[in-house]
């Protein structure tokens, strides 16, 4: 059946001499991978449509229940240059195709495919506070996934002011506040400001995601409460190559 679909490239390999197989996010099937013949010619009809992070309009072969989809045709709808012209961009943009990529479990399409395509434009377009970006991504992305975290109030008596200390848990997805105390489960200790920042994060227009000012503990331990959460929730994420690639080059930007 000849289909057509508006995708973002998670990734891409080589194939033989002159083919590429690309692992798309699609808005209309969610992931697929498709086999682009003759797509690494320089005479190629495709010219640089197929490079990671662009958005597409494809044509292409599906066959339902067949792992490798065939290209007929693909021409760029939106492309994203600085996040190939700048190592740090590219870095964060890889977190989150790979979270993508790797949720196999993940319930919509249209949504997700938003806020990726949305995210991918703040990130090329952004200077400062990229960071934010991925960590409202995350969050977004898990809650549309079905995985949201109730961060509006307290657990037990809904009071919404976090108290200076709470206590959170990743596994329930909730947190209540000191008086109510530890929840059942494994819990960790947040300050109120960092409730306040996940529920920001959780709720902000990606594309506003990079305005928040948010101190370099904050923001370590909102990465760290956001990778456990990735984690508990769904097995495929526990362990994303892309996060240890940006600490690798964060640590090499840090030396020089
Ligand atoms: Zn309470």
């Amino acid at each position: 059946m000849i289909s057509k679909a508006e995708a973002i490239i998670l990734h891409s390999r080589k194939q033989g001499e002159t083919s590429k197989i690309l692992t798309l996010y699609t808005r209309e099937r969610g992931k697929i991978s498709v086999m682009a013949k003759g797509s690494r010619g320089v005479r190629s009809k495709y010219l640089g449509s197929l490079e990671t992070f662009n958005h597409v309009s494809l044509v292409f072969y599906y066959k339902e229940g067949r792992q490798l989809q065939y290209l007929s045709d693909a021409s760029i709808v939106e492309s994203f240059p600085s996040l190939h012209g700048q190592l740090g961009k590219m870095a964060l943009a890889a977190v989150m195709c790979e979270i993508i990529d790797k949720n196999e479990q993940e319930a919509g399409h249209a949504e997700p495919f938003h806020l990726l395509l949305q995210a991918l434009r703040a990130l090329n377009d952004g200077e400062h506070g990229l960071r934010n970006i991925i960590r409202a991504f995350q969050l977004q992305y898990i809650s549309q996934a079905g995985y949201e975290p109730i961060l509006d109030a307290c657990y037990y008596c809904q009071k919404s002011a976090p108290d200076e200390l709470n206590f959170l848990s990743i596994e329930q997805g909730v947190y209540s506040c000191s008086q109510c105390g530890f929840l059942q489960q494994a819990s960790r200790h947040v300050s109120g400001y960092v409730i306040e920042l996940l529920r920001w994060f959780k709720n902000v227009p990606i594309d506003k995601a990079s305005l928040a000012q948010v101190p370099k503990s904050a923001g370590e331990e909102i990465d760290a409460i956001l990778a456990e959460y990735l984690k508990s929730h769904v097995e495929a994420l526990s362990h994303l190559k892309s996060v240890d690639h940006l600490k690798k080059l964060q640590l090499e930007l840090g030396k020089s």
